[in-house]
């Protein structure tokens, strides 16, 4: 049994192999930083994590690039109207981007790419496409000639009938009726940021910024591609375009999109105001987990209706673990162990696995836990349960919550001899470590002293000296 992952552009689920073996190489469509992050956003982002996840643990290594998008429509407009320049307002929602990924315990991606820091990688790309005859310049924009790349509508299966070729659209965003040239360079217009280049003096379009940071960072081809679902059309479908007509080859080879958190039937949006931000449930009293225990408890292939009822059932969940590891930890049980029981923690890390596997099956993943403790509380109640099988159903939490990372540390853990899984690695502590210096430079002091704290409960201690920051372990 291997991964399988159902796949946009082919629409079937497929197994899953990367190009090159044991190595991952994903990109992840990152936040466009205009304003705090919905928990709809927070949905992609878990499940991108959730994937991130797996695959480590599946013993791959992986190189996981995402970007933020500082330069688009929607953040200079946001910028505009608060008086301030793109990169003071943008450095903002930065910062509380990475906040909110630590309070819900979104793993780091390996690489970090920020739009404004490519531009001259922009401009290169494009003028290569240029070079290709795969784009035309209107009163000082560039734009890109879908007729000329055969594919165009591969990924999101478009229907092209009415397509009216040298019809353009300039915004980053637009609607599938709306399929015309895009843009890839735009002219300036007054009060807006520009950059002077070969192009002219301008600003990339939204689709260009992905392709380039993709490829610079992940090569011409690469293994999996992941966003939510509405990126498929035009995003997407732009990426492809332009990253395929210019190397001749397959862009990502999997692409993998999260359906869309729902409000009453309608997608959780800013603009259609139905929206609840992590600030928003925080201060209504939820905790981080519940709500990523709610993000999470439902496949990424299926639409989640957000209720906030089904996030308090979320937190009763977490709460009917917790009170059961209290169970366990602090009952005294007979002497011995009953063989039923160890059966079933022997198989659960099967069970975990081969739900995942099944293109992140997150309910399964859950249905089978949920049928441990079952079976466990069952058994305790009969007093059939030893003290022998204590050690194992507590791996199987820690098991699952390895992925699922909703508990909070078990006390008398550390008695435990987990697996090195469970201890942060070298690479993970570096992590934690940059974005502890990352919210020191955004005087984020609190944000810097809380990853600090974690670190030091994860047995590491970190020492700021004049050639940056040591640490090791305790
Ligand atoms: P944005 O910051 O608008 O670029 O969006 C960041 C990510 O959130 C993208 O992958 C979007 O597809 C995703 N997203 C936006 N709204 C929702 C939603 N209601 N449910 C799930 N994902 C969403
Ligand atoms: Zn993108």
């Amino acid at each position: 049994m291997m991964l399988a992952l159902y796949n946009t552009l082919s629409n079937r689920v497929e197994p899953f192999a990367p190009l090159a073996e044991g190595r991952v190489r994903m990109y992840t469509c990152g936040p466009t930083v205009y304003d705090y992050a919905h928990i709809g956003n927070y949905r992609t982002f878990v499940f991108a994590d959730i994937l991130r996840r797996h695959l480590r643990r599946s013993g791959y290594e992986l190189r996981h690039a995402m970007n933020l998008t500082d330069v688009d429509d929607k953040t200079i407009r946001n910028a505009k109207a608060a008086g301030m320049s793109l990169t003071d307002y943008t450095d903002k929602y930065i910062a509380a981007f990475w906040e909110d990924m630590l309070i819900l315990h979104m793993e780091r991606p390996e690489i970090i790419a920020r739009a404004t820091d490519h531009i001259p990688d922009m401009v290169n790309t494009i003028q290569q496409l240029e070079e290709r005859g795969f784009t035309y310049r209107r009163e000082g924009s560039v734009y890109f000639r879908i007729e000329k790349f055969p594919g165009y509508g591969k990924l999101s299966k478009i229907d092209l009938s009415g397509m009216r070729p040298g019809a353009r659209v300039d915004q980053d965003e637009y609607e599938k009726a709306d399929v015309r040239d895009f843009v890839l360079w735009k002219a300036p217009k007054p009060d807006e940021p520009y950059w002077e280049s070969e192009l002219g003096p301008g600003r990339p379009g939204w689709h260009i910024e992905c392709s380039v940071m993709a490829t610079k960072y992940l090569g011409e081809t690469f293994d999996i591609h992941a966003g939510g679902t509405d990126l498929v059309f035009p995003h997407h479908e732009n990426e492809i375009a332009q990253s395929e007509a210019l190397t001749g080859k397959p862009f990502a080879r999997y692409w993998v999109h999260c359906e869309h958190l729902l409000v009453d039937g309608q997608k959780m949006s800013k603009s259609l105001g139905n929206y609840y931000t992590l600030r928003d449930l925080l201060g209504r009293g939820y905790s981080p987990a519940a709500i990523r225990y709610l993000l999470a408890s439902v496949p990424h292939g299926k639409q989640l209706n957000f209720t906030l009822e089904g996030l308090q059932q979320a937190a009763n969940a977490i709460e009917r673990l917790e009170n059961f590891r209290f169970r366990l930890a602090h009952s005294s049980f007979p002497e011995g162990a009953n063989p039923e029981i160890e059966a079933k923690t022997a198989a659960f890390p099967e069970a975990l696995r081969k739900a995942l596997d099944d293109d992140l099956n997150t309910a399964q993943a859950l249905g089978a836990l949920f049928e441990l403790v079952r079976d466990a509380n069952t058994a305790i109640d009969k007093g059939q349960l030893c003290q022998g099988n204590v050690e194992g159903i507590l791996r199987c939490l820690e098991d699952w919550n390895g992925i699922f990372d909703v508990l909070p540390p078990a006390e008398g853990i550390s008695d435990l001899k987990l697996d090195a899984t469970f201890q942060l690695s070298a690479e993970e502590i570096e992590r934690k470590i940059q974005e502890r210096q990352d919210a020191r430079r955004g005087r984020n002091f609190a944000l810097a002293d809380q990853i600090r704290d974690a670190l030091v409960e994860a047995g590491v201690l970190i020492e700021d000296t004049r050639d940056g920051v040591r640490w090791r372990r305790k």
